[in-house]
């Protein structure tokens, strides 16, 4: 008997039910990855995205091939066909997967399903993405969270997940594999080469997710809470990459942190610490994603679907490049252009941004970020868009609203961030680094900086611009 493994967003051999299942079972197992971009609706994978997944790709038919089998790589338009012809090829009588959370892919899984079953296939999917199924969180009242602090509380009141898998030692092959397409015919990488920037920070599949995994919680794990927010430092696990392939599971990341805190005697303050609540933050996205499969492109609360947002191109593309004019706001959106991936403080500095001080929606920033970064991911991107624009679940209110300059201060005080990703303002002094265009002419001019040449201008005032969101604001409190 033989077995298809279909993996997805699960590129890993450890720690992957669907993978541990078909293996169980004792069947031969033939892995396979459909790449099948149309079915993923109105959110394909962004240039970034590709890039990441070409590499990971790559890494899992490795990971395999070090076991005795191999990647089985199929282009479609149409997964249903696709897998019930690699049945008919191989003579297959199950395929299992790992489930994913995107409304379009619950849909396209459920048919898949009901074609499978039609045909006399078996088929077992798995919880191979998450803590807990979003199923399975609920209120008192039985509906979803909608506040993080009582999600996150519940969650951890619930049994620990369960251990995480071995990768195996083995996996038994078919007597005959499937034609397999190359994974250069997918295009996925960029014709014109623009990913240097990514080559040099990342380093996609398991292995380096693991290496990462420790390199955090060696280094900054204890640090975790007061260094997180600085950009300039390298306070974070930077694991999201990883994870939204997964690359790695969550349960490997709780199990890692809990054996590492009770190594040095943490018996119990593991399970509160920040670092696994922000991995609950990644639950209450798919939480949320789950229950409310809307919010891609509607607000969770609907008035703000009246929100008077301004069609600005020209700020727009201004923001895109980092042009604006605010130092911590462009270094952001650098940094992000160049590595496919930006800091969570910085992230929150360019939406409220774009979202508060130019008025633009914030459906125009969360497709700028869906293509540029490696981590693209549509619950995250959706729970971070909308709680900076103040219209979704547990979300900071519209009406505070970041002032660009303060906060450059306060998280980036020595200004390394800034230097490192807007260098032409390298030799600013740091009293002025967050606010050139306040600087005297002489300091400019010393640290070789004209205003509107080398850099830019402030695009808006920032406390005009709040004005102008205040009122933009009480137009949809009025309706
Ligand atoms: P760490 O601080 O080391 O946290 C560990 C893990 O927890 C992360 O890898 C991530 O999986 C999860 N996590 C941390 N913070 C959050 C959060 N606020 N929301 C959800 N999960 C979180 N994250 C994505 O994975 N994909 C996105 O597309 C995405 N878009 C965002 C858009 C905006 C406007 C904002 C404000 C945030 C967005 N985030 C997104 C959340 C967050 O910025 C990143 O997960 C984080 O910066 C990743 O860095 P890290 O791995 O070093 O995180």
């Amino acid at each position: 008997m033989t077995t298809l493994v279909w993996f997805r967003q699960d590129l890993r051999v450890a720690d992957n039910p669907a993978l541990a299942a078909a293996l169980e079972s004792g069947d031969a197992v033939i892995p396979v990855y459909l790449f099948a971009p149309e079915e993923e609706g109105a959110w394909r994978p962004g240039g970034a995205s590709r890039w990441w997944l070409h590499h990971s790709l790559a890494r899992l038919h490795e990971d395999l091939a070090a076991r005795g089998s191999r990647l089985c790589l199929r282009a479609s338009t149409d997964s249903s066909s696709e897998l019930l012809g690699l049945i008919r090829e191989c003579g297959a009588t199950r395929v299992v997967w790992n489930r994913r959370y995107e409304p379009a892919i619950i849909a396209r899984d459920q048919h898949i399903k009901t074609a499978l079953r039609a045909a006399g296939i078996a088929t077992d999917s798995f919880n191979g993405a998450l803590l807990h199924e979003p199923w399975t969180v609920r209120t008192k009242t039985g509906g979803p969270f909608q506040v993080f602090t009582p999600f996150w509380r519940h969650c951890k009141s619930l049994d620990d997940p369960a251990p995480p898998l071995p990768a195996p030692a083995a996996i038994p092959s078919p007597a005959h594999w499937p034609q397999s397409a190359a994974l250069d015919s997918f295009a996925l990488l960029p014709e014109v080469d623009w990913a240097a920037g990514l080559r040099a920070a990342w380093v996609p599949g398991s292995a380096a997710a693991h290496r990462a995994l420790q390199r955090f919680l060696t280094d900054a794990f204890d640090a975790y809470r007061e260094q997180r927010d600085q950009p300039g430092l390298l306070g974070t696990s930077r694991l999201s990459p990883h994870l939204h392939f997964g690359e790695i599971g969550p349960r490997e990341i709780w199990e890692a942190t809990r054996r590492f805190a009770l190594d040095r005697g943490q018996h119990t303050t593991w399970r509160d610490s920040q670092f696994l609540a922000e991995v609950g933050w990644r639950e209450f996205a798919h939480h949320l994603l789950y229950h409310f499969p809307q919010t891609p492109e509607q607000p969770l609360r609907a008035n703000y679907a009246r929100f008077p947002w301004k069609r600005n191109e020209a700020a727009l593309k201004a923001w895109t490049a980092g042009l604006t004019g605010y130092p911590i706001v462009d270094a952001g959106l650098r940094e992000l252009w160049h590595t496919g991936w930006m800091h969570n403080r910085v992230r929150m500095i360019v939406a409220s941004f774009l979202v508060k001080d130019l008025l633009v929606s914030w459906n125009e920033g969360a497709r700028w970020f869906w293509d540029t970064l490696v981590d693209a991911d549509l619950a995250g991107n959706t729970l971070g868009w909308q709680w900076v624009a103040g219209c979704g679940a547990d979300a900071a209110p519209f009406f505070r609203i970041f002032n660009p300059t303060s906060q450059g201060v306060k998280f980036d005080p020595e200004g390394s961030y800034v230097r490192r990703w807007v260098p032409e303002l390298a030799r600013l002094d740091d009293a002025w680094l967050h606010q050139p265009w306040a600087a005297p002419a002489p300091v400019l001019a010393a640290a070789g900086i004209v205003l509107g040449e080398q850099y830019p201008h402030p695009l808006v005032q920032h406390d005009v611009a709040r004005r102008d969101a205040l009122e933009a604001l009480s137009a949809i409190k009025a309706t």
